[in-house]
């Protein structure tokens, strides 16, 4: 039986191992422009029978999702930045009540030139993916040699006091400069580079195996040149962060194959074809777009969503080698 409304206001999205969700994840797209090697080292293979939720059936799925409790959400893909109307969804998005934090990952393609509509549109909080400060090593693991227009972009966005932080995935090639290189760049900048480890998915597995490199080199790297790890709050994501006297930015570090990793777990994810997927790495996901229509019924969506929790797991199966059935996470929206 589903809770009634006053129960839901109380518990809010609460799964069977009393973790609670207020962050959404939404892909608005699978479409790339970039070919990291790990996600698309082909690029995005065009899916002409691909059709990713419309303007409306974002603003419904969030209103849903906001009038469960939950107060952020975070724009992904594929690179959301490839859809013409991104400022449309952003505002859409902005609008719900409830939602305090308009969320989006990136790759920074035009950053600079896009930033401040964004901004206007109503996003508060910006992620941006750099995986190396070596133009060279950006453009090998791209496909786009674009790292000089990508970090201005960032700087006019830490300028417009957006929250920023950048996303590099933990490659084994060349860890010592890629550190030492990001920390530099920190010194002077009020932002966080969070280092993620990287991830085997279905179509990875020999990148993975040339390049994953365990989140513990952060580690050791950041306290022997003494950054400290800062104090945890409850609603913090999976970064710990690092700082450090002598530099305004900090280090964070996302390290999914820790044990415990997924008993933080805070978020929840929506696929750019309308599916509630509870884990990344598990299988298939939850059909919501049937109910994204605009003469259904708003509590139908609340429903299946409530109904859908109590079969999330408690954690993903990496360590073992299983990836579930995701191929890429441009597919799921990383
Ligand atoms: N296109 C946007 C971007 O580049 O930020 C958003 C989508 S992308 C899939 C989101 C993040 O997932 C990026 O930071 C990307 O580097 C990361 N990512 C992709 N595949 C990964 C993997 N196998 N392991 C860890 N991170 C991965």
């Amino acid at each position: 039986m589903n809770p009634g409304k006053a129960e839901r206001e109380r518990d809010g999205l609460t799964d069977s191992f009393g973790r609670r969700f207020r962050y959404l994840r939404l892909s608005i797209t699978e479409v790339c422009n970039f070919r990291c090697i790990y996600c698309l080292p082909n690029g995005y293979g065009r899916d002409p029978q691909a059709q990713f939720l419309s303007l409306e059936e974002v603003r419904r799925l969030v209103a849903g999702f906001a009038g469960l409790g939950v107060t952020k959400v975070r724009l992904t893909g594929g690179e959301p930045s490839v859809r013409p109307d991104l400022p449309a969804i952003l505002a859409a998005t902005a609008e719900a009540p409830g939602i305090t934090r308009v969320a989006m990952t990136t790759n920074g393609w035009r950053l600079g030139d896009r930033i401040d509509q964004w901004r206007e549109a109503g996003l508060t909080h910006l992620n941006v993916s750099v995986d190396s400060l070596d133009r060279e090593t950006f453009t090998w693991l791209t496909g786009h040699d674009r790292l000089p227009d990508i970090l201005d972009g960032i700087d006019r966005a830490i300028d417009l006091d957006l929250g920023v932080k950048v996303n590099a995935v933990l490659l084994r090639d060349g860890f010592g400069t890629t550190i030492g290189t990001f920390a530099e760049w920190l010194r002077g900048r009020p932002t966080t580079v969070r280092f993620i480890e990287l991830m085997r998915t279905l179509d990875n597995v020999d990148v993975f195996e040339r390049q994953h490199l365990d989140g513990s080199a952060v580690r050791t790297w950041l306290t022997e040149r003494g950054w400290t790890p800062e104090p945890r709050r409850p609603e913090d994501g999976p970064a710990v962060e690092y700082s450090h006297p002598d530099y305004l930015g900090r280090f964070g570090l996302i390290a999914p194959y820790a044990e415990h990793f997924c008993d933080g777990c805070n978020r929840l994810r929506v696929t750019a074809r309308g599916k509630l997927r509870l884990c990344l790495f598990g299988e298939g996901g939850v059909e919501l777009r049937d109910l994204l229509g605009e003469s259904v019924d708003p509590g139908l969506l609340e429903t299946r969503i409530l109904d859908a929790l109590p079969t999330k797991a408690r954690g993903h199966s990496l360590m073992m080698a299983q990836s579930g059935d995701l191929r890429r996470m441009a597919d799921v929206g990383g």
